[in-house]
């Protein structure tokens, strides 16, 4: 049976972990392995000045309990990185030069990086080592960056002490858009439901984070351009 070892137990680990238990169910071994016995979902920090969420610590163990998965709490150290610290991969997460290590969330380079493209980079990873049990995973295919852009008379506005309009400004109203974490957290009380329904109106924004590349590269290239000539 192919063993799974899982480093961090963050949004990426733990969306990571409970989607290899679903979609390859007992043909894996599952291991996490983590150096903070604890996950503490940090987006919801900005969300209880508007007493719209906490941030919750929540013991690994319960993850790990729930995906049937042996907890270590230690670190794993190896990785080749780019000049900036960031772990070079393929479009599917395959680390560079590496057969069988992928990775996902904010350590990888990319030109993006928040909880949602966190998740969908775990869940993309998770199906392909599904597949590879002979699991019936699709690939979720690449992330695409869905935002919505308020405008008129449409918008909304939350105020200092919380008391604009009781939907919040952000969607999902979790904070984080994934499908097994999310799910978890808010079956668990520990934020509140993603499933909420999208703003209506407003304008629609859909962009591949591939096509993101290009944004990125000319605002370093600027960056680096004496502020005269900018
Ligand atoms: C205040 C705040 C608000 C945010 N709001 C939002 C939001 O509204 N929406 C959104 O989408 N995103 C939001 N984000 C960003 C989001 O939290 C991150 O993009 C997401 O957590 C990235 O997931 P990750 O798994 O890559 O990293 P993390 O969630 O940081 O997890 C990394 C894990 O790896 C572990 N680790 C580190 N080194 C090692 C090692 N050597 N071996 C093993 N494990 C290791 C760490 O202990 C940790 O458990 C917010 C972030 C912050 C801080």
């Amino acid at each position: 049976m192919p063993h799974i070892i899982i480093a961090g137990g963050g949004v990426a680990g733990l969306e990571a972990l409970l989607a290899l238990r679903a979609m390859a169910g007992e043909r894996v071994r599952l291991t996490l392995v983590a150096p903070d016995p604890d996950f503490t979902y940090k987006p919801l920090a900005t969300a209880e000045p508007f007493g719209l969420g906490h941030a919750h610590s929540v013991p690994l163990t319960r993850f790990a309990e729930q995906a049937r998965a042996e907890l270590v709490i230690d670190a794993i150290a190896g990785l080749d990185t780019d000049d900036e610290g960031f772990i070079r991969v393929d479009d599917i997460g395959r680390v560079a030069g590496c057969e069988r290590t992928w990775a996902a969330g904010d350590g990888v380079a990319s030109p993006l990086k928040f909880g949602g493209v966190a998740t969908h980079q775990a869940r993309r990873i998770a199906a392909a080592i599904a597949r590879s049990t002979g699991a019936d995973a699709p690939d979720p295919g690449e992330p695409v960056l869905h935002g919505r852009l308020l405008t008129g008379n449409g918008s909304r506005r939350l105020r200092g002490r919380g008391d604009g309009e009781p939907a919040p400004l952000w969607w999902p109203a979790g904070k984080i858009a994934g499908l097994y974490l999310p799910r978890w957290l808010a079956e668990h009380g520990l934020a509140p439901r993603g499933q909420v329904e999208e703003p209506p109106d407003g304008l629609e924004i859909r962009r591949p984070l591939r096509a993101m590349r290009a944004a990125e590269a000319r605002y370093l290239a600027d960056l680096q351009r004496p502020t005269a000539t900018r």
